[in-house]
């Protein structure tokens, strides 16, 4: 079992971060969830349909790898989607899903994948030293079947690469990192590309 104080941190670091996506207007009407790694077999995960710009400690409950929890709180339905991730990767610490405007509608773009190359703020992402690199972001077809799509991920992830994150169609965003302020990194780096693409393919005009 987790301890109390590990727990409260978490669930004040997501409280924090959910003001900030919140204020971006990237989980609007209480869409999204969040998650923290507490130890190798639990993480602190948004309990199911809370306002992400007002969460208190309350709105955070921990849950174990295979995802059962003692508390009585419910989680996100999406719950599955943050474990295959903690799963498959003992250093991902922090997982943020999102809903944004430009991440559905980029979604609905492609057939399977947005491809960026040649960008400065590629280095946001983590083992990206130079703009001369490449990021995938792959895109898979939205389903209320959570435990299939984590099936999905996982086997493209292991025939393709992990990445950085992915779009769910009609949907939204999932991105991860080691710790928090990494994911967040990612999370706003993942929203500039996202604008990037349709700005520059005439979608959108700046
Ligand atoms: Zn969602």
């Amino acid at each position: 079992m987790p301890s109390k104080s590990s727990l409260q941190r978490a669930a004040a670091t997501i409280a924090q971060t959910g003001r900030s996506i919140y204020a971006k207007g990237w989980v609007p009407a209480t869409s999204g969830n969040f998650s923290i790694r507490l130890d190798d077999d639990n993480l602190a995960i948004t309990v199911s349909g809370t306002d992400k710009g007002r969460l208190s400690e309350a709105d955070t409950m921990s849950i174990n790898l295979d995802g059962h929890s003692a508390s009585a709180k419910k989680s996100s339905a999406e719950t599955g989607l943050h474990l295959q991730l903690y799963r498959r990767d003992p250093g991902i610490g922090a997982v943020l899903h999102t809903h944004s405007v430009n991440a559905t509608v980029c979604s609905q773009l492609v057939a399977d994948k947005l491809q960026f190359d040649g960008l400065e703020l590629l280095k946001a992402f983590d083992g990206i030293t130079s703009h001369e690199s490449s990021l995938s972001l792959p895109v898979f077809d939205n389903t209320q079947d959570i435990e299939a799509l984590s099936a999905q991920v996982e086997q493209h992830m292991q025939s393709s690469s992990q990445g950085h994150g992915y779009l769910i169609r009609g949907h939204g965003l999932y991105t991860w990192g080691a710790t928090m302020s990494d994911c967040m990194r990612h999370l706003e780096a993942l929203e500039y590309l996202l604008e990037y693409y349709l700005i520059s393919n005439g979608v959108v005009k700046p």
